[in-house]
């Protein structure tokens, strides 16, 4: 009884936070600008709401109830789990003191437009006080969630839980001493085509193309739709109602075409949990508050990256697909094989921004920002002195002389909203798919559906072995299940070797 009470109340919380959702999606879609600041204090006011419905008494005294409910139960059993992940999600919110957060949600109010100056002037500078603040909070912000070892692991707990400094040091390492050879060896050879990719495609071809191979993939638009927007992303208000964003570039067809991929991705994720699971514990982040059901920002990158990358850019696609492409844009496309085509999509060129950055390249801006955002909260690195650090690991890692702090450390909006400890999960996303996709090729339906551009048997697996299950498992605890082991980058580094190999001949 208790525990059917506790789980109305989450249900309730689960209410709450897809209706924030749903208020932001508006405000980056739809909303005039206008609607800006109203929007923001309706947000603020469902986001204190939420909260306090989550830890108030009564919602404690329904878990304490619950926990002696479900004492007999089996470890593993659904019931129990639930209420643990309620437990562990309350006891992070108190102890946050509720003064912190109210700073941290200032600090980023004002550090937007702060940080918007210092990168349209190119003047780190300018940008400095607020990042101090912002950095002595998030330490702040580390003592009261508490850590083992390093006080960047409390950071990440919200987007990666179980990630630390520590583990992260080794894999970083190895994926540096895998991938820093193809850089190189790539620097040296000739690049391909790539002028066609820059043509004019008008928008309107390039939603109805875009939104058709992410239904390919399997994205379904009777619980979705696409819009357009800035930054892409995508959100689910349940699994019944799951959105994705693009951003349409007249003269650069691709960014929609795989960012389209990339949010289907995410939405798959999104529409394959369970539905036994719709405004539970599993389909609700109660640590980050966030309504969604998948297990970390890594595991949702994973699926994201899954069927952009090793899907979308993979060889077999496009034999399959060019045709496709072709009839969309016949007068862009006319001079243009799908040989070609499939090599222009998968160039490697290191660049100073990282939301530009290709499939190679991308994991040194996220290493280096994981670094110097450990290294500022552990102290070892001063704030004033971020430009020269940053600066430096672009040149060791990709070659660069970053020739100002708007192309360097000034690029990204993170910092600016107070944030420290989100980047990490796009590599792990990266390491998590290749994992993933080696395991799931080794059924042969799968690469032959793949081949005959049939993606129901992958995306089968995919549903059996890591969507269906939302945030029942941990991580790790969905990998060993579905591979073996825990996470590890060598299945990820063999399919860049093997790519890049025979891309570029190297
Ligand atoms: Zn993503």
């Amino acid at each position: 009884m208790s525990y059917a009470q506790l789980m109305e109340t989450i249900g309730q919380v689960n209410d709450l936070l897809n209706t924030q959702s749903i208020l932001s999606w508006d405000a980056r879609t739809m909303m005039p600008h206008g609607g800006h600041e109203t929007r923001g204090k309706q947000l603020a006011t469902l986001s204190v709401l939420t909260r306090d419905l989550l830890v108030s008494a009564a919602t404690r005294s329904q878990l304490d109830k619950a926990e002696a409910e479900v004492a007999a139960l089996s470890d593993g059993a659904v019931q129990k789990v639930m209420v643990a992940q309620v437990r562990e999600a309350i006891d992070y919110h108190l102890a946050i003191p509720a003064e912190l957060t109210r700073k941290r949600a200032e600090l980023g109010s004002v550090g937007h437009a702060v940080w918007a100056k210092a990168r349209a002037e190119s003047d780190f500078a300018q940008f400095v006080p607020i990042l101090r603040q912002t950095v002595d909070l998030n330490r702040e912000m580390a003592n009261a969630i508490g850590y083992e070892e390093h006080p960047y692991d409390a950071l990440m707990y919200r987007f990666e839980p179980g990630e630390t400094v520590a583990t992260l040091k080794p894999l970083f390492a190895r994926l540096r001493e895998g991938l820093m050879p193809l850089v190189k060896a790539i620097g040296q050879k000739e690049q391909p085509r790539f002028d066609f990719l820059e043509r004019h495609y008008p928008v309107e071809e390039q939603h109805e193309f875009a939104l058709s191979m992410a239904q390919k993939i399997g994205y379904d638009l009777e619980r979705g739709r696409l819009d357009t927007t800035l930054h892409p992303f995508e959100v689910s208000f349940t699994r019944n109602d799951v959105r994705i964003t693009t951003r349409f570039n007249p003269n650069y067809m691709a960014a929609s075409l795989f960012g389209a991929l990339h949010e289907a991705g995410h939405a798959l994720y999104e529409q394959g949990v369970d539905p036994a699971y719709t405004r539970t514990p599993f389909a609700t982040d109660l640590v980050g508050l966030y309504a969604v059901g998948g297990v970390s920002f890594g595991a949702h990158e994973s699926q994201s990256r899954l069927w952009e990358n090793h899907v979308g850019r993979s060889r077999e696609f496009w034999h399959r697909h060019f045709a496709e492409a072709r009839q969309a844009y016949p007068e862009q496309l006319k001079d243009v094989s799908e040989e070609e085509f499939f090599r222009a999509i998968n160039r490697s060129k290191p660049g100073f921004i990282r939301v530009e950055a290709d499939e190679l390249t991308y994991d040194f801006h996220v290493m280096l920002r994981t670094d110097i955002e450990a290294a500022m909260i552990d102290g070892s690195l001063d704030v004033e002195d971020l430009p020269e650090a940053w600066n430096a690991k672009i040149k060791e890692y990709l070659g660069l002389d970053v020739p100002n702090d708007a192309l360097g450390v000034l690029q990204d909006v993170h910092w600016s909203s107070g944030q420290i400890g989100t980047f990490c999960n796009y590599t792990i996303g990266n390491v998590m798919a290749g994992q993933l996709f080696e395991e799931a090729r080794k059924e042969a339906a799968i690469a032959t559906g793949i081949a005959q551009a049939d993606y129901e048997p992958l995306r089968a697996w995919l549903t059996q072995n890591v969507l269906q299950h939302g945030r029942r498992y941990g991580r790790d605890e969905l990998l060993v299940r579905a591979t073996g082991r825990k996470l590890d980058a060598e299945p990820y580094i063999a399919y860049l070797t093997n790519k890049y190999s025979e891309l570029y001949d190297l």
